[in-house]
């Protein structure tokens, strides 16, 4: 089992989840973060930080939201960690509420 982070993170990277993880398994791409699942330890205290909900478990994850599973395995290896909360992106606010942003995805 891992957690997720999911599409409504895209473009908003509010990153108030990477304070919290106490294995420091979020890894930080130019508007996307993804969780690193072999060092996830399922503990869930990021769930509720994340203002737009993108963090979900990963036998919660609806249809839409399973490719980001391979996609958080995948990219959490390219990236760098992150462990202390930085400003959003400028434009989070506006695009927080955006559905099928996917395709927006920056690796
Ligand atoms: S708090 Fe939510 S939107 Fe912000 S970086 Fe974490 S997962 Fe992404
Ligand atoms: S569930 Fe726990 S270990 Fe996994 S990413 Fe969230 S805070 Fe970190």
């Amino acid at each position: 089992m891992t957690y997720v982070v999911t599409e409504n993170c895209i473009k908003c990277k509010y990153t108030d989840c990477v304070e919290v993880c106490p294995v420091d398994c979020f890894y930080e791409g130019p508007n996307f973060l993804a969780i690193n699942p072999d060092e996830c330890i399922d503990c869930g205290v990021c769930i509720p930080e994340c203002p737009v909900d993108a963090i979900v478990a990963d036998q919660d994850l609806t249809d839409e939201q399973r490719p980001y599973l391979a996609i958080n395995a995948e990219l959490s290896k390219l990236w760098p960690v992150i462990t202390k909360r930085k400003a959003p992106l400028p434009d989070a606010d506006t695009f927080k509420d955006v559905k099928n942003k996917g395709n927006l995805l920056e690796r």
